[in-house]
């Protein structure tokens, strides 16, 4: 897959597991049973530049996704499916549902069940610590875990080869 000769530019949808990528993978439950996460505000930034940028982003993951709904509400994420045990069927929807090509869209992930969608994405980035199997799939590594800015760097290096990067930043500049 790191082989895939693609232009970044074509990447128009970034696809986002939530445990393990958008956080450490640790799930913290209260006696209760409400499951509580933690997110990189770093990460939430680097989501909202790239919608910002025009490059939408999704939420997909495998367990029940109340959670990782907060978080996309909050970052202005419009795409969240949660209870997804098969994650490739439910990406080719989504991309139906958006009139996109698997071409144009990015898949972040971080165990093996992340495998099958990795591979029909256009592109693909995994965090640091994800399994060995996901990382040797990945077109892209990041040097971050998951949970700890991997998503960050995984959306600067999107920016940056599609030329996006300088209009970010422009905002940031002393005029
Ligand atoms: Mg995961």
């Amino acid at each position: 897959m790191a082989t895939k000769n693609l232009n970044l530019k074509d990447i128009k949808l970034l696809v986002l597991d939530v445990d393990g990528v958008l956080t450490d993978g640790r799930l913290y439950f209260s006696a209760r049973g409400e499951e509580m996460k933690v997110f990189d505000a770093r990460d939430g930034a680097g989501i909202k530049y790239l919608l910002r940028a025009g490059v939408d982003c999704a939420f997909l993951t495998g367990r029940e996704g109340s959670v990782a709904l907060a978080r996309a509400r909050e970052l202005g994420v419009k795409h969240v499916i949660g209870g997804a045990k098969e994650k490739e069927p439910v990406l080719r929807g989504l991309l139906e549902s958006m009139k996109l090509a698997p071409a144009q869209a990015a898949f972040v992930g971080d165990d093996l069940v992340d495998l099958p969608p990795m591979r029909i994405a256009g592109w693909s980035a995994c965090p640091a610590d994800a399994a060995a199997e996901v990382r040797e799939a990945a077109a892209y590594v990041a040097s971050a875990a998951g949970g700890h800015g991997a998503v960050r760097e995984i959306i600067e290096h999107l920016l940056k080869e599609q030329g996006r990067w300088a209009e970010i930043m422009a905002r940031y500049r002393p005029q």
